[in-house]
């Protein structure tokens, strides 16, 4: 294995990883890179473009065949290796990812927590992903085996740029792959550390790539090049569409996370002392930024009042402000997306949606951070966009029911399908409601899935397809191939 682990030189200008190397984007352009709890740039990253991917590219193409040949078990090795150096920086990652996405220094912690998770959890896999035989014939012996795509392209978004680096990476490297990366730009620190210690740990040079750019430029070019063999994509449904249909003019498969409108279903009889901090914390962590977040509670019009107000209290407590500050919440990751969810909440006052409840900006918060006030609006009435809209900010919307099909009729009223939160004690609707649920998981009478990096991951619907985390993973990483020999 090539020992070469060159250094970005410049603390303040981060470098792309392309072909093992970490170098400048070929035009020399760089991008800022935003803190957005006060709105100031504080380093740079490269703007690679179409050739930066290219060389990126060709760099992985030549980094499959020695990457392949390491054994799996010592693939497997890597990555536990790979998990004990970010151990070994966890407090540095920590406040990378929290300076970067604003999050509380709680919430970067336990982010950084589970990226390791992924890593210590694939890296159990290596030489672990065997194939089966087939009964066949008496002149046959049929087999399979899994191998890795060749190529792998991972666009990323900005809400959980640590954890989305590695479960996507992990078991991407563990399966073979090279894999070219084009995180966020709105946050791409963490990514960029975590590649220098994957190279440090001993992931062949060139299987790794980051390119930091545009979404036009750098993720459009590595989407649409020839040279990749699978795409993951995770990020607005608009992009996914854009990237499937350029997918397919290629013929590369792809794995689509495009996001939610998740229930938080509670029935009057729900244990509320363990509902309504999970519910709360559902919608603020990572300032409502998260695809899977609750957004939508759906509440047992029985119980509406009792429920709500107990929801309207935990609510009214939150506290958003500067990541070391440590509070509930944090500001949006930019601008554009707190103009955004401010016009959520400016469309709900002008549509006469009582606000039920809302939280507070840090009074020592600065004013040229992205922080917008979480607010609880409800009733919503099913036709208001509140109620089937991404809104991807700290803004909770309420809708009564009346019973049990009620609740999965307005549960599968829009076009998503993430995930479905369901607080009830009576074993039977619970399982009821998990069936007839339309999404990829469903969470009783818990908090989600959180560092659970063992269960399958996905969408149905306009949520996408295709299925991260756990050993469902593996197979997207993969592709199955059947072998039939005549033996006579
Ligand atoms: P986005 O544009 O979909 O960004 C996701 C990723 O795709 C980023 O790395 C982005 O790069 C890249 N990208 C953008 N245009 C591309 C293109 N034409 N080809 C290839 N890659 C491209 O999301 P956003 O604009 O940052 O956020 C908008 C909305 O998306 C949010 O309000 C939210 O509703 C949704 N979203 C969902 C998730 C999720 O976890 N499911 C995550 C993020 C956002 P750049 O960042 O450089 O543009
Ligand atoms: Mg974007």
């Amino acid at each position: 294995m090539l020992d070469t682990k060159p250094r970005p030189e410049k603390v303040d200008e981060k470098l792309a990883l392309i072909g093992g190397q970490w170098v400048r984007a070929v035009e020399g352009e760089t991008l800022p890179v935003i803190d957005p709890s006060t709105g100031k740039s504080y380093a740079t990253v490269q703007r690679c473009k179409a050739e930066d991917v290219n060389l990126a590219i060709r760099g992985a193409r030549a980094a499959t065949f020695a990457w392949q040949r390491v054994q799996p078990l010592e693939r497997g090795r890597i990555l536990r290796k790979v998990a004990t150096l970010l151990r070994d920086n966890i407090v540095e990652l920590t406040e990378i990812e929290a300076l970067d996405t604003g999050k509380p220094r709680a919430q970067a912690a336990f982010d950084i927590e589970v990226a390791i998770r992924y890593f210590d959890y694939y890296a159990g896999l290596g030489g672990k992903i065997d194939g089966y035989t087939i009964p066949f014939d008496s002149n046959h012996q049929a087999f399979t085996i899994r191998e890795p795509h060749g190529v792998t392209a991972h666009v990323l978004p900005w809400n959980y740029p640590a954890q989305m680096f590695a479960r996507d990476v992990a078991p991407a490297l563990v399966m073979g792959n090279a894999v070219v990366v084009k995180p966020a730009e709105e946050a791409c620190q963490s990514a960029i550390r975590m590649a220098e210690l994957c190279l440090d740990a001993g992931v062949h040079p060139g299987a790794l790539s980051i390119v930091t750019g545009l979404g036009e430029e750098a993720g459009a070019a590595l989407t649409s090049h020839p040279g990749i063999d699978h795409i993951s994509f995770t990020g607005s449904p608009e992009v996914g569409t854009i990237i499937q249909a350029t997918a397919a003019r290629n013929n590369v498969g792809c794995t689509m996370e495009l996001g939610g409108k998740s229930p938080q279903i509670v029935f009057a009889d729900a244990d509320l002392e363990r509902a309504v901090p999970a519910i709360v914390a559902s919608i603020v962590n990572s300032a409502g930024q998260t695809c899977s977040a609750g957004s939508r509670l759906l509440v047992e019009a029985s119980a509406y009042d009792r429920i709500v107000t107990k929801v309207a209290d935990a609510f009214s407590g939150v506290r958003a402000g500067v990541w070391h500050k440590n509070l509930q919440c944090g500001p949006l990751i930019n601008d554009i997306q707190q103009k955004r969810v401010q016009r959520f909440i400016d469309a709900a006052r002008s549509d006469n949606i009582p606000l039920i409840a809302s939280g507070r900006i840090d009074e020592e918060a600065d004013p040229a951070g992205y922080f917008v006030t979480p607010s609880l609006f409800g009733p919503v009435p099913e036709s208001n966009s509140l109620a089937h809209e991404e809104v991807f900010g700290p803004v909770l919307s309420v809708q009564p029911f009346e019973d049990e099909s009620d609740a999965i009729r307005i549960a599968n009223s829009t076009e998503y399908g993430l995930v479905a939160y369901i607080w009830t004690r009576d074993g039977g609707r619970q399982l009821r409601l998990a069936k007839n649920v339309q999404c990829g998981q469903v969470f009783v009478n818990g908090p989600g899935a959180f560092g659970n990096v063992e269960l399958p991951f996905g969408g149905v619907k306009k949520s996408g397809y295709g299925r991260e985390k756990g050993l469902a993973a593996i197979e997207e990483y993969s592709v199955l191939k059947t072998i039939l020999i005549h033996h006579g």
